[in-house]
């Protein structure tokens, strides 16, 4: 990678960030692609994120990606927000287009996209998320959008999954309801079941979200973790031979649907998995 100075800048902005294989991803695809532009990761405090988005006009950055707890803080200081990204109230990517900022999100469709490529039916489907938070409600709106028969969210705090519910319930005619994660046991009849909490992620690699005897009643399932690449959550769900999904899939089609509004083309996805499979994020 040859930096000079007409190299443009891209990155992503988050607290924390220290761990984003974002940097690994689109740092590849640029070499891959020569384009003359690198990627880095810039933790802003709270306090500094309204400077920080300001900052990517005032410094030419063409383009970062938003991750937690950014997601939604941005939005005001945008001058243009994809209908996408006002459904799901949360903007994952801005574009730096001739100094104007625009606020897309692309977690809805990387995560479709993802089931899609494993061939996992989504129409007329029951899904069970699990988690209220960021992702858990770009989820949701993403089934909502394609037709789905009923989703459930099953969330530690209720009052969050109460409010994730009506948002749905407001927004789209799909069938919702919210639970808490123990009153799962009297659920049958469950095609999807989606970990979007944190439970389980690295360090606390022996934790899963809901007992396994929920786990072994979905048909297929997913966590959007992918650090460790195969979570207690997924160790039951290939216990009970059910297939499944980590987070990886998502991680990548999101990336790509990012470089695709920055550059108006897709990566290589197989050379990316080829690149994450040698530092052993694949097996
Ligand atoms: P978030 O907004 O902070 O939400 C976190 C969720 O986890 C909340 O529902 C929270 O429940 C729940 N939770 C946290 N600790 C818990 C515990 N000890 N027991 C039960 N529930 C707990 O985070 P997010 O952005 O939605 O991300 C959620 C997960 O998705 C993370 O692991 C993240 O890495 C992953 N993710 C992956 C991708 C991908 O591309 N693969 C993309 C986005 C996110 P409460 O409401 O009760 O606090």
């Amino acid at each position: 990678m040859n930096i000079d100075s007409k190299t443009k800048i891209y990155g992503l902005i988050g607290h924390p960030v220290g761990h984003s294989l974002s940097p690994l991803i689109h740092n590849t695809a640029f070499l891959d692609q020569k384009l003359n532009c690198i990627y880095d990761c810039f933790d802003v405090l709270p306090e500094n994120i309204k400077d920080a988005v300001f900052g990517i006009k005032a410094l030419g950055i063409m383009g970062v990606n938003v991750t937690v707890p950014y997601k939604e803080m941005v939005i005001p200081y945008l001058d243009f927000i994809s209908d996408e990204a006002k459904l799901i109230g949360a903007v994952n990517t801005i574009k730096n287009n001739d100094g104007r900022l625009e606020g897309y999100n692309t977690d809805a469709s990387g995560f479709i996209e993802s089931l899609l490529e494993q061939g996992v039916e989504i129409k007329g489907k029951n899904v069970v998320i699990l988690g209220a938070g960021g992702a858990a409600r770009a989820i949701a709106v993403a089934f909502s959008l394609n037709d789905v028969n009923s989703i459930t969210i099953a969330n530690r705090t209720e009052g969050k999954a109460y409010n994730l519910y009506k948002y749905i319930i407001e927004k789209f005619r799909t069938e919702c309801k919210y639970t808490s994660l123990d009153e799962l046991i009297d659920f049958d009849n469950i095609d999807i079941l989606i970990n979007a909490t944190s439970v389980g992620m690295f360090p606390n690699v022996n934790a899963t979200p809901v007992d396994e005897k929920i786990i072994r009643k979905a048909k297929f399932i997913y966590d959007l973790i992918y650090n460790p690449k195969e979570t207690l959550f997924l160790r039951y769900a290939k216990k009970y031979g059910i297939k499944n999904s980590n987070g990886l899939n998502m991680l990548i089609n999101q990336a790509n649907n990012s470089f695709k509004i920055w550059f108006g083309k897709n990566f290589n996805k197989n050379l990316i998995v080829n690149v994450l499979r040698k530092k052993e994020f694949i097996k």
